[in-house]
């Protein structure tokens, strides 16, 4: 048969052999490599349980991409791939068969399979599936002959009924077999559970880690060891909502500070951490310098939001060697209004030709606390994205501003609260004013410099939960609608 056939005849020929699902293993050995990925995609779109598992075991290729191709969890197909693995390794197969390396669970390369099945050329494609196990393979596999079997892991409270049967076939063949975790995301699942999900994947492999629990902080010291292992994390996003305990024995406080202690010497641990996000974190506050000082790396993102932040905080960020490369900054919803915003003003000097992103979107900064900066942002010369919503600027502040972003030619886009002058004594926005002020802001920048997206907001509306917003012209909250 040959692989260069036009795609309707290739479809036909896939049909057709899709409805004899019962292809003994000696057929399959005959069809070209070419017509398995078309041929594997039909048999998991339509469900056939005994062609997926017999297109596992008699897998032409190194690679097996069929975590794009499982998009919703679903138990039955996930035991056919997994038992046909189990036979593909057992069985001898023709010296033409390449043997399975590399079963990828991931929700990956999606692209990869509308190649193979849309292009005429199914030989070409399917090169890509020999070509894919070859991406960083870890020393420790290369030396072994072991499928590397690689997941993303999202759990929540429990595991679901597909996480739970998956778990248990690798703690079966946890030494036959390499199973690498990529992302995990962990949703409120006790500390405890998550030995047995260690013990099957190394934490050492996890390079993206979100942490969403309800754990106490004296859970989270338990957890601070996993957390160390994860040396090749590049990116981590922390929202422990942890619980509060009630510190009123002093020895509970004492343990309590120990845990955190132990939590935050782990961040030294750490050999490629590029983004780190902490929202609604609590605990961490006077600890920030411990946090970002240890760090090994030097960090693109640093996003604390909605958060508390101290003035100690505050003053070690000038002197972080960590923060000096920094792309993106965002500090929503962190209350900045009682503090001295000069160390703030020292860092986004240090990052002044790097930085893209700044976000103080509900800092509720006032106009001495901004003229702060504006020395700062004279120099921003990669800058595309700001927000300064919800702060308490003036209209004289605001075109102080402006006058200090002519360098900012790559920026893209800009979004400024409105000026104080717009709401009159009681906190409401007068349209009228809204209006005029907004549009001779936006005069005064176009004057400036080029804009493509600019925009002034108002503060939430009490009554309708909505902002009056200024983008050339006004879109005004429901009440006025
Ligand atoms: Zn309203």
């Amino acid at each position: 048969m040959s692989v260069h056939n036009p795609p309707t005849l290739q479809k036909l020929a896939i049909q057709i052999l899709v409805k004899e699902e019962a292809l003994g293993m000696s057929d399959l050995e005959e069809i070209a490599h070419g017509l398995f990925p078309a041929l594997f995609k039909e048999a998991f779109d339509g469900r056939h349980i005994k062609l997926i598992k017999a297109l596992v075991i008699a897998w032409p290729f190194r690679c097996l991409p069929v975590g794009a191709l499982m998009k919703t969890p679903d138990l039955e197909t996930l035991k056919a791939v997994l038992d046909g693995v189990d036979i593909h390794r057992t069985r001898g197969f023709h010296t033409r068969r390449k043997k399975l390396q590399f079963l990828d669970l991931r929700n990956v390369h999606h692209n990869f399979w509308d190649i193979c099945t849309d292009s005429e050329d199914s030989d070409s494609a399917t090169e890509i599936l020999d070509e894919k196990q070859a991406v960083k393979v870890h020393p420790r596999y290369a030396l072994s002959q072991h499928l590397k079997v690689t997941v993303d892991l999202c759990i929540r409270s429990c595991l679901d009924e597909a996480q739970a049967w998956f778990l248990k076939w690798a703690q079966e063949r946890k030494g036959s077999l390499y199973f690498c975790c990529t992302k995990m995301k962990i949703w409120a699942l006790p500390v405890k559970d998550l030995r047995q999900i260690f013990h099957v994947f190394d934490p050492e492999h996890i390079m993206e880690l979100e942490l969403n629990t309800e754990w106490t902080l004296l859970e989270l010291g338990h957890f601070a060891p996993y957390l160390g292992q994860m040396r090749n994390l590049h990116k981590v996003f922390l929202a422990p909502l942890h619980k509060t305990t009630f510190p009123i024995i002093n020895r509970t406080r004492a343990r309590e500070a120990k845990c955190i202690n132990k939590f935050i010497s782990q961040f030294s641990k750490f050999n490629c951490l590029q983004h780190l996000f902490m929202f609604y974190i609590y605990f961490l506050r006077e600890q920030m310098n411990q946090v970002l000082g240890c760090l090994m790396t030097p960090l693109k993102t640093l996003s604390i939001t909605y958060s508390l932040i101290s003035q100690r905080d505050l003053d070690s960020f000038p002197c972080c060697q960590s923060l000096f490369q920094l792309k993106h900054l965002e500090l929503r919803g962190v209350a900045l209004l009682d503090l001295d915003l000069k160390p703030l003003r020292g860092l986004l000097m240090k990052v002044a030709g790097t930085l893209q992103t700044l976000d103080f979107q509900g800092c509720r900064m006032k106009d001495s606390q901004l003229s702060v900066f504006l020395p700062a942002f004279k120099h921003f010369s990669q800058i595309s994205n700001v927000n300064f919503y919800k702060n308490d600027f003036s209209m004289p502040i605001l075109k102080d501003l402006l006058q200090h972003t002519a360098n900012w030619r790559k920026i893209n886009v800009e979004q400024y609260p409105a000026p104080l002058e717009c709401y009159d004594e009681l906190g409401h926005v007068s349209i009228e004013r809204f209006a005029q002020l907004c549009q001779d802001l936006t005069d005064t920048l176009r004057i400036i410099r080029q804009t493509k997206n600019s925009t002034f907001a108002t503060d939430i509306c009490h009554t309708c939960g909505e902002c009056c917003v200024f983008d050339q012209v006004s879109r005004l909250c429901s009440c006025w609608q």
